[in-house]
């Protein structure tokens, strides 16, 4: 591996600093807890017309943080896909 996108980022979650690539979106802590939201939110625009839904209604309807849609949406693994900013 050659680094590329490597560095210190701060958790989705719990906002700590924590070391990792482009696709950690987590840390260690929390990263089990990461997925699983990840997988619900997917699961929901699953369930959408279009699988498209603003990160607003997704958040108060999983009850899924804003910061974690954020996340999501910049998650090279979710790749903000069916995520409309409002
Ligand atoms: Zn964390």
């Amino acid at each position: 591996m050659s680094g590329n996108g490597s560095g210190i980022k701060a958790c989705a979650l719990c906002g700590k600093a924590f070391f990792g690539t482009s696709e950690d979106m987590a840390c260690s802590d929390c990263e089990a807890r990461y997925r699983r939201l990840r997988d619900q939110v997917r699961e929901y625009l699953w369930h959408q017309p279009g699988q498209v839904a603003p990160i607003m209604q997704i958040s108060a309807d999983l009850g899924v943080p804003m910061k974690v849609m954020r996340a999501l949406m910049k998650d090279p693994r979710f790749k903000g896909k069916g995520l409309e900013e409002n």
